[in-house]
């Protein structure tokens, strides 16, 4: 049994997907992701990352957060918040015909009714910055387990076996990998989406299933929010993830949420869509934003501190909400409303994941964040995101990051710091030569992580 076990993991097997064709001929339009997406991992994002790293290494790690934990009726309790998002606004025109279903159960609603199947993913081709890093420095193991579980999905016995009736449209964050590697015709995909949904994904989709013929890469146009809707989610999003913001405004030059107009939905609508994650049965809320502090920020991101407590308390006291989770946060506003964290970490320490129940390994309670550091150098950052500093000069960055990880600790925050070195140096190009700039957030309980090998 061992033996069998290795060489399953040094072939890296693909999974086997029932194939018995659903009794009611489907559903019209069947949304979906691969198997590595659509997983919580026991509600441990970070675990999540180990599905960037080479699939033969980490198969055995993940695969049993691989399962479905379908709805009596076969659809999916918990998925990705982008495809609960585009199953949201789909279901307000095509309603029932909309099912958001598990790889392991789509041999239950793709079948000769079906017209289109929509796939969401954030790393298809394994592109994404960990991927390409661990990748290139481990060299050994075959590419990601994303790659591997995405190609597995478009293989899937049901998608093969009435592929003629339906078109297939892939969304989400990922979709410019697929595009920029040349394989959308090799993968066997009709449409690429790319952008925001709320304002065209409709229209695109009633145009599919009029059998009206598409560019086979579409961008979405970005919504007028004065005029269009961001729809509640209709079902649990894994993780339990809940939007407070959109966009963001720091404007770095190689970010893409920077380029969407920054919004801070209303706590009303955030409390509706918590409501959703708990009637699935989660016990906790993962907050999507591109900064913890970013939620209507006053000027100049000078932090909203009232609003930011009241944000958050809020959704502490949901007597069903266990644990709160918050992702990526900047650093500037620690320092800029020094009683920030002093208010905030009162009510995100008590509903961390990161215990001693959790794991005995860890002594004391604490929070997690993610944060970009990019660069020590304030040449860089003048060059390239001199936004990310604000409110201050971006000529103190180094100052700001040291000062604002030493506040974080001292609140029981865990910052994973990320450092990007893919900027050119200027004028003469190459890594900037200030070492001590990039030493000094050593001396921090951190995860410092390095992102290198970005493609161009
Ligand atoms: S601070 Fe982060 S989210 Fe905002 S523009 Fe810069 S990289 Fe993008």
């Amino acid at each position: 049994m061992i033996l069998g076990r290795l060489q399953s993991i040094l072939r890296g097997d693909l999974p086997d997907f029932p194939e018995e064709p659903p009794g009611d001929g489907g559903r019209r339009i069947v949304l979906t992701a691969s198997r590595a997406e659509m997983a919580d991992f026991g509600m441990d994002p970070y675990i999540a990352f180990y599905n960037t790293f080479p699939h033969k290494l980490v198969r055995r790690a993940v695969e049993k957060y691989f399962q479905s934990r379908p709805n009596p009726d076969g659809t999916e309790r918990f998925a990705l918040y982008g495809l609960r998002k585009v199953e949201a606004l789909l279901k307000e025109k095509y309603g029932d015909d909309v099912v958001v279903a598990h790889p392991d159960n789509l041999h239950r609603f793709i079948g000769p009714r079906t017209e289109l199947v929509g796939i969401s993913t954030m790393d298809p081709v394994g592109l994404a910055y960990v991927s390409t890093t661990y990748n290139s420095i481990l060299g050994f193991g075959g590419i990601s387990m994303n790659a591997v579980e995405f190609k597995a999905l478009l293989n899937h016995p049901s998608i093969k076996r009435y592929r003629e009736n339906f078109k297939i449209l892939v969304g989400g964050a990922g979709v410019w990998q697929i595009r920029d590697s040349g394989w959308q015709k090799e993968l066997g995909i009709d449409y690429l989406f790319r952008g925001e949904a709320e304002e065209s994904l409709l229209e695109v989709v009633e145009k599919i299933l009029k059998g009206e013929k598409l560019p086979p890469y579409i961008v979405g146009k970005p919504p007028d929010y004065n005029k269009t809707n961001i729809p509640v989610i209709k079902g649990g999003a894994s993780y339990g993830m809940v939007e407070i913001t959109r966009g963001c405004g720091r404007g770095c030059q190689f970010c893409t949420p920077t380029m969407r107009r920054r919004i801070s939905l209303p706590l009303e609508h955030i409390m509706k869509e918590v409501e959703v994650n708990v009637r699935a049965g989660s016990e906790m809320i993962f907050i999507a934003t591109e900064d913890a502090f970013l939620w209507n920020t006053h000027p100049n991101f000078v932090p909203n501190r009232e609003a930011l407590v009241k944000l958050y308390s809020t959704i502490a006291s949901h007597p069903s909400v266990r644990y709160i989770q918050i992702s990526h946060a900047a650093i500037a506003p620690v320092l800029a409303d020094r009683k920030l964290l002093d208010e905030l970490t009162p009510i995100l320490l008590p509903k961390t994941r990161y215990t001693p129940d959790y794991k005995r390994t860890y002594k004391r309670p604490f929070v997690t964040v993610e944060v970009g550091i990019e660069s020590g150098s304030p040449r860089i950052m003048k060059r390239y995101m001199r936004g990310k500093a604000l409110p201050f000069s971006v000529e103190k960055w180094p100052e700001i990051v040291v000062e604002g990880y030493w506040r974080v600790q001292r609140s029981r925050l865990v910052a994973s710091l990320h450092s990007d070195d893919r900027a050119p140096g200027g004028e003469g190009g190459g890594p900037d030569p200030n070492p001590e700039s990039h030493r000094r957030p050593e001396r921090v309980k951190s995860v410092f992580s390095a992102s290198l090998f970005h493609p161009p």
